[in-house]
């Protein structure tokens, strides 16, 4: 059924917009809200059944899409990415790197070498990979966009997650070291730091009532937070609407302690 009244606002017709990691979750919601509002969406992740099915609910919305498969981790995977947004929809607008992992909960110490060094690639190195190998194609149109998914843990790191954490934080640092050659080059950077939303990678927070219960007595809002949410801050950096807009972070808490 198509659903393609529910934004009144286009902002982003014309726009050919690529999201990692959007067969679930935040990303999904994102390449929803920004094809809503106009954009042809290529969507992505690692598993074909997950992007198929990403693809088909979007697809029943009337919505502009199309799916691959990349693990932001592959070299091959994101060239394939680049190169179907550009043949499909003859160019490159806006960049959302949204691909993250967590595979560590306890003491930061406890951290693994090797824990340690994926995390880092999946969420520093591949993200900067994303973004170096998006420049020739966004450079091309009047104004390329990049958005990054850090998290509120990079201002206010959680005990559990440290070294996830600290990934985010690098990311607050990629974004303001871009921006003096992005600016350059007409391209705009920013990111958001979403708080705790409830998603497959929250579920252990949120599957128990009592941790949930606990997560929300320290959020000022009482509550978890909607992976749509999220969708509309990144709407609003990648649109026209945010021309003078650069290395900026919004945090999406909930009022939970972020920064200044
Ligand atoms: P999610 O619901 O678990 O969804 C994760 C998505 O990432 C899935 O589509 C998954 O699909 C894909 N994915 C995982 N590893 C990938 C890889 N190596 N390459 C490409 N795709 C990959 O997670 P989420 O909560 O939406 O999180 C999305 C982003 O928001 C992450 O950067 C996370 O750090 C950030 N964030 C989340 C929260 C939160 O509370 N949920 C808070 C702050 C920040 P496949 O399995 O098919 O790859």
């Amino acid at each position: 059924m198509s659903n393609l009244g529910k934004y009144k606002c286009k902002r982003l017709d014309g726009k050919v917009a690529i999201v990692t990691a959007s067969s679930l979750g935040i990303g999904y919601c994102i390449a929803e809200r920004l094809a809503h509002e106009g954009a042809k969406v290529v969507i992505s992740s690692r598993k074909k059944h997950l992007v198929d099915k990403a693809v088909e609910k979007l697809r029943e919305q009337g919505l502009e899409v199309h799916g691959t498969v990349c693990h932001v981790g592959l070299e091959e995977d994101r060239e394939k990415l680049f190169k179907l947004a550009t043949d499909l929809y003859g160019g490159l607008d806006i960049l959302v790197s949204n691909a993250a992992i967590n595979p560590s909960f306890g003491s930061v110490f406890d951290t693994e070498e090797e824990t340690w060094d994926k995390i880092f690639e999946i969420n520093v190195k591949d993200t900067f990979l994303l973004c170096k190998e998006a420049l020739p194609y966004l450079e091309k149109r009047k104004g390329g966009s990049i958005v990054i998914v850090s998290s509120i843990a990079g201002f206010t790191p959680f005990e559990v997650i440290g070294a996830y954490s600290i990934s985010k934080t690098a990311l607050f640092g990629m974004v303001k070291a871009f921006v003096p050659e992005l600016t350059k080059r007409n391209i705009r950077i920013n990111a958001i730091a979403p708080g705790v939303i409830k998603t497959k990678f929250t579920q252990a927070m949120w599957e128990t009532r009592d941790i949930e219960k606990s997560t929300e007595a320290i959020i000022p809002m009482k509550r978890l937070g909607r992976p749509e949410e999220c969708s509309g801050a990144v709407a609003f950096l990648v649109s026209d609407d945010a021309s003078y807009v650069t290395g900026e972070t919004i945090v999406i808490g909930g009022g939970l302690v972020s920064r200044l």
